[in-house]
């Protein structure tokens, strides 16, 4: 079993990851633009019970009636977000981990609202939504 390690910028927070990814995925959607500053997020899904605080307690914002993100109170870094509808799973932000080259990501979602000047992993598949 293989474990990965991330945290926020600060270190104040760290968490671990066992088990095997689900999968990952480019973001394009608005919720995750906003909340990252990024033009594009990268998400890696992990079922809940394989995700890990190992240290500090991330503050929680509910960005949508339905989706939850988990930050560093400190120094603001994303590192997580839950949706209500994939219950038993967690989105954990790729840009986070100690090594995200572990993680290629395999999909885009939400390209329908793809900044037009982002370019990147074309040939991957893409949802226009979620
Ligand atoms: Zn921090
Ligand atoms: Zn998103």
């Amino acid at each position: 079993m293989s474990t990965m390690t991330g945290g926020c910028l600060c270190g104040q927070l760290r968490y671990e990851i066992s088990g095997q990814a689900d999968c990952t995925v480019h973001c394009h959607c608005r919720a995750c633009r906003r909340t990252t500053g990024a033009a594009i997020s990268t998400w890696t899904t992990v079922a809940i019970e394989n995700f890990h605080v190992t240290q500090g307690e991330p503050e929680t914002y509910s960005s949508t009636d339905k989706c939850t993100r988990q930050f560093c109170p400190v120094c603001g870094s994303q590192i997580a977000f839950q949706h209500e509808e994939y219950e038993g799973y967690v989105d954990v932000a790729v840009g986070s981990l100690d090594n995200p080259d572990t993680m290629p990501p395999e999909r885009h979602l939400w390209f329908a609202r793809q900044i037009s000047w982002t370019q990147i992993d074309s040939h991957l598949p893409k949802a226009q939504e979620a």
